[in-house]
């Protein structure tokens, strides 16, 4: 097992917005880790920071061994990064099978078939809408599409923004057994997430944000069982 990401004193602005103050963190390899916080803890600013989309002024991040804190966004789905950014944003003309096609843009070799199968099989949901525009499918079907097109590329790390937003309990439920069903298959995964509950259960260990810092670490039942994390973000 090794170290597939590691976050070293990340400081992130927008403007004269101080976002992430400072905040490290890792992720080994098999591991799902979750960063939990509330409304603009930077939780999306932590993701757009790993996958290159926005630069911190100090510190690094290191992917598979190597430092990229300098490397574009669109460089990184060649490296292994897969992220599915909080709304899913699935090309919404594009029918479910060409939408996974494009997740396969970066693989070399003749998997393609084989990458599909898997991806059906997880999400029989989508093998039924093969030929359906995305655009017409119900939020939680166009979060699987887009957790699908993600894995499609292999990822070495798997992010995900708030899978569970704005989806009915029911669905929720769905998309966290997949969640336990990737990391059983030894995918890494980093979650974000309000649902706090539900990521802290399946997620090996939790980091959680406050207005940018990292104010508690441990694993999902040692958070799960604490009684400021109960007060703070699990209701009771
Ligand atoms: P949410 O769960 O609401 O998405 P979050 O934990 O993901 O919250 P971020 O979206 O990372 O939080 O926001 C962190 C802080 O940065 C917030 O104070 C937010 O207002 C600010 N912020 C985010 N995006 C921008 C932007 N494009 N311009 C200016 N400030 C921003």
């Amino acid at each position: 097992m090794g170290t597939i990401l590691k976050v070293e004193d990340i400081n992130v602005y927008y403007g004269s917005i101080h976002a992430i103050k400072g905040i490290s963190f890792q992720v080994e390899e098999g591991e799902v880790v979750t960063l939990i916080g509330a409304n603009g803890a930077g939780k999306s600013t932590t993701l757009n920071t790993v996958s290159g989309l926005l630069r911190s002024k100090t510190g690094s991040i290191e992917f598979l061994g190597q430092n990229v804190s300098n490397v574009p966004c669109h460089k990184m789905t060649g490296r292994g990064l897969a992220l599915v950014p909080e709304g899913r944003r699935v090309f919404l003309q594009m029918t479910v099978q060409e939408n996974l096609e494009m997740g396969a843009f970066s693989q070399k070799g003749g998997t393609l078939s084989a990458d599909l199968d898997k991806v059906y099989q997880l999400f029989p949901r989508l093998k039924e809408r093969i030929k359906q525009t995305a655009g017409t499918l119900s939020g939680g079907e166009q979060q699987m599409l887009a957790m699908g097109r993600a894995l499609m590329s292999h990822p070495k790390l798997l992010m995900l923004d708030e899978p569970s937003m704005g989806l009915a309990p029911i669905l929720v439920e769905q998309i966290f057994e997949i969640i336990e069903n990737l990391h059983k298959a030894g995918t890494t995964i980093l979650l974000v997430e309000q649902n706090a509950q539900a990521a802290l259960s399946v997620a090996n260990r939790g980091y959680v944000l406050e207005t940018g810092k990292i104010v508690t670490t441990g694993t999902g039942a040692e958070l799960l069982a604490s009684p400021e994390i109960k007060k703070a973000y699990l209701g009771g």
